[in-house]
């Protein structure tokens, strides 16, 4: 049986009158790929932001790794890493002086390369992260969150805004992480991406979640109460023709 590496339990979180976080609980297990799903403002942003320490809560518990968020909050930050929001770059940096300026913050030594080859950014070492693609930014922000060494990564809607091969780029980079032992925490407003990436998965509407299971156990439920999707009256669709004519989905973007 799996271990529980985070425990929320009746979460809730206001913002004056507004509920936005209405008692939620869920476990999430070590090793996995954890999705939190949900349309834009469902809450998801202000409940993972709850649990990596960067906003109060309203009530309810949070345990990450068997520590107390009421605690010990600084314990929980040596074992997270929380991608950051992308305009916080220093701009005047190339990418290999910001991963050793994060080094510094978390007092770590770093091999900014070996960083940088795990993201697929090795080319781009001497670039300015302003010089770079919405893919590749967003891989070099995934990038320094590992620099701590994280047991977990939160990675909020990391996919949002960006082409379809970026996003399978994406994709595989999030596959390899967990492969090397990291949890990851997710959220997407994709149901293919989860589908895709994610163990389990929690959907939120409102400030609930409303449902949790494997993607595959979720649709099986579905699928018992007798739905059926329209015929499918085509074998691919035009994100197929897309990927097909542009290259394939391994192809690093330059
Ligand atoms: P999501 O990440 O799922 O899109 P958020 O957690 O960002 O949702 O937001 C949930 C709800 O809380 C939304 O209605 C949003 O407008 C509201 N909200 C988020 N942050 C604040 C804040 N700082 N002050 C007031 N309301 C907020
Ligand atoms: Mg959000």
């Amino acid at each position: 049986m799996a271990q529980t590496i985070i425990s929320v339990k009746n979460l809730t979180k206001k913002y004056g009158d507004f509920e936005a976080v209405k008692g939620i609980s869920f476990d999430v297990y070590e090793g996995e790929i954890f999705g939190f799903l949900g349309p834009i403002g469902a809450g998801k942003s202000t409940s993972l932001e709850i649990i990596e320490t960067l906003r109060e809560k309203t009530s309810g518990t949070v345990t990450v790794d068997g520590v107390d968020l009421d605690k010990s909050p600084d314990e929980i930050k040596k074992i997270i890493g929380v991608q950051l929001q992308t305009s916080g770059y220093y701009p005047g940096l190339n990418l290999t002086e910001l991963i050793e300026l994060f080094g510094g913050l978390y007092n770590q030594t770093v091999k900014p390369l070996e960083l940088l080859d795990m993201v697929n950014l090795r080319d781009k070492a001497k670039a300015k992260y302003k010089e770079l693609s919405g893919g590749q930014k967003q891989r070099f922000s995934i990038a320094t969150t590992l620099i701590n060494h994280p047991k977990i990564i939160f990675l909020d809607e990391p996919t949002t805004g960006l082409d379809p091969q970026a996003r399978r780029n994406l994709w595989d980079l999030v596959t390899d992480i967990r492969a090397k032992g990291t949890t990851v925490i997710i959220t997407t407003h994709y149901m293919d991406e989860a589908e895709v990436l994610c163990d389990r998965v929690a959907i939120i509407d409102s400030g609930k979640i409303i449902a949790m299971d494997s993607p595959d156990k979720l649709i099986d439920k579905l699928v018992a109460t007798g739905f059926e999707r329209p015929k499918e009256v085509k074998k691919a669709n035009l994100e197929d023709v897309f990927i097909n004519l542009t290259g394939h989905a391994l192809r690093a973007e330059s």
